[in-house]
């Protein structure tokens, strides 16, 4: 027998609609590439993204084609968000840091037909528009005081232009929650990245629980910076679940730097923040060394990569602002976990606290997750025997998208798992601590040690700006540990000193062999550390004990 409830479709448009009738008044605020700041609100978004739905109709772009952008986070990239889902065009955010080849690339998967691009990254696309196989037109998202006099792009548009000459009235479609609303691809290390095609089902669904007081905790009294960018992940979700509950949205535009974050944090109230580890390093380096707290900010989910409990550390005492260790993938929506305390765990003693704020957290309602051995048997959650962390739920992908093989392996019941590359132990309360990616453990003879928590213990040297973990090649032992640093300016450490961090802290043969100092660390076009390039780079490095 059928439940009796309304057959309602979850659709991305139902946010924007909810969000102008309930708070339409509320601000939407973004720096912008022009370099001034843009105020309005959500009733105005409304209205745009309504418009930019009949400017896609009216580009002859058609339900279920791909439009790219190449975009910072702000207003008119949040028009695009909501004017082509909601009207069934699949949104394809393209990541301006990758190498032109690999988006020109991506951009011919996806089958773009239209590429909507920032100010900053005309020089880009006027390098590239000619390779764009299927796109047919550009969009300069600027004023018209803006457009270049002689650009080498034919037929480039003004957005500006586009916006205003299409009407304001559109009813946004009915369709099935399962149509395809955005795709996104993952910064891979090897081979061509690949699609993730998410639907209006799990983006909303995402939204809600993402929300959620144990995993965002947003309200209407929120004001949300996203730092993450709309191109990585749908900047995690936070363009719909901050309209989702109506909370105040401040884009930082292009400025990521430590100094213009904070001005903005404090000049927009802003209440929460998301990002990966490397870009809050700027923000608190800023305000370490000129002395300055958050008035306004009390939370932030850090993710991405590992947050070092160092930083941790330093955002809840000195500046009073809780840090929620979040984890997630592109193919996962992204998010899985985030770490909130379970009660009676606010009154263990501090270490012990921070011992579980480190870990990567609980999953939320939505995301299922176990750990497995190689032969794919399911491992005890006792917070100690580490695995493939498996995960399964509405918001987590089945099948890369213009790929025919199932991304996914299923169990006896036969039930499909994504298995995420990511090692994990889960303790008997259900929290999640990511040991590695399955690439990057360093196996010594034939026992595996974690570079994660090694990275984390170098972090926590007040002179270590940034350091990697990576496997060098040990003629005994097959591979060891090898220490990179990179330290913060000005700062003097040797190698010993480092290594003493590790004393008492983890067994003694998981002591890196070397320590090498470096001017700088790769990172990659999410801000990940690119540790494949590192072995390349030490490839044949001979360690001391060798
Ligand atoms: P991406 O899809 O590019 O966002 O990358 C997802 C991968 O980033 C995950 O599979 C993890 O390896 C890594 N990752 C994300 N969040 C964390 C975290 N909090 N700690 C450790 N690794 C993380």
């Amino acid at each position: 027998m059928l439940g009796q409830m309304m057959n309602q479709p979850l659709l991305i448009s139902s946010i924007l609609v909810h969000a102008e009738r309930h708070h339409g008044s509320r601000e939407i605020v973004s720096r912008r590439t022009e370099g001034d700041i843009h105020r309005y609100t959500y009733r105005d978004l409304a209205r745009r993204a309504r418009q930019m739905a009949n400017a896609l109709t009216g580009l002859g772009v058609e339900t279920g084609q791909r439009v790219g952008t190449l975009g910072w986070n702000g207003y008119r990239h949040l028009e695009l968000y909501y004017g082509s889902s909601g009207s069934g065009v699949v949104l394809n955010t393209l990541n301006p840091r990758l190498h032109p080849d690999q988006l020109v690339w991506i951009a011919d998967d996806a089958e773009d037909q239209v590429i909507f691009f920032d100010l900053t990254f005309l020089p880009l696309v006027e390098a590239t528009a000619a390779r764009f196989r299927t796109v047919r037109q550009f969009v300069l998202m600027a004023d018209k005081s803006a457009m270049p006099q002689d650009s080498k792009i034919p037929g480039l548009i003004c957005y500006e232009d586009l916006i205003e000459s299409a009407p304001d009235q559109y009813d946004w479609p009915l369709f099935d929650e399962n149509t395809a609303s955005s795709l996104c691809y993952t910064s891979g290390t090897t081979g061509n990245p690949k699609g993730v095609l998410y639907s209006h089902r799990s983006t909303v669904l995402h939204a809600y629980g993402s929300a959620l007081p144990d995993s965002c905790g947003l309200s209407a009294r929120d004001v949300v910076l996203p730092v993450v960018p709309m191109f990585h992940v749908n900047a995690w979700g936070t363009p719909f679940s901050a309209p989702l509950v109506g909370a105040k949205l401040v884009f930082p535009g292009p400025a990521l730097d430590g100094k213009s974050l904070y001005e903005l944090f404090e000049a927009e109230g802003v209440t929460f923040s998301a990002g990966v580890p490397t870009v809050w390093q700027g923000l608190l380096a800023h305000v370490e060394d000129n002395d300055l707290q958050f008035s306004t900010m009390n939370r932030t989910v850090i993710g991405g990569s590992a947050c070092p409990p160092a930083m941790i550390e330093a955002f809840e005492s000195k500046f009073s602002v809780q840090v929620l260790h979040g984890w997630g993938m592109t193919e996962m929506s992204p998010l899985g976990t985030v770490c909130a305390l379970k009660p009676g765990q606010e009154k263990l003693p501090h270490s012990e606290q921070m011992a579980v704020k480190s870990k990567q957290g609980r999953a939320i309602f939505g995301v299922d997750m176990k750990i497995v051995d190689t032969d794919g048997n399911e491992l005890p959650w006792d917070g100690k025997t580490t695995g493939e962390l498996m995960v399964r739920g509405p918001w987590i992908m089945q099948q890369y998208f213009n790929r025919d093989d199932d991304a996914l392996v299923h169990d006896a019941a036969g039930l499909g798992w994504f298995p995420t590359g990511d090692v994990a132990a889960i303790d008997e309360d259900g929290f999640m601590q990511i040991t590695d990616r399955t690439k990057d453990v360093i196996k010594s003879g034939g026992e595996w040690i974690s570079s994660i928590d090694l990275e984390n213990i170098a972090m926590g040297h007040p002179a270590v700006a940034m350091a990697a973990c990576i496997a060098a090649h040990h003629p005994k032992w097959d591979e060891r540990p090898l220490l990179l640093v990179m330290l913060k300016p000005g700062k003097a450490v040797t190698r010993d000193e480092v290594l003493a961090c590790f004393e008492g802290r983890v067994a003694r043969w998981w002591v890196p062999d070397d320590v090498v100092f470096v001017d700088a660390i790769p990172l990659g076009a999410t801000g990940k550390m690119q540790k494949n390039k590192l072995r390349e780079m030490f490839r044949d490095h001979r360690l001391p004990t060798a």
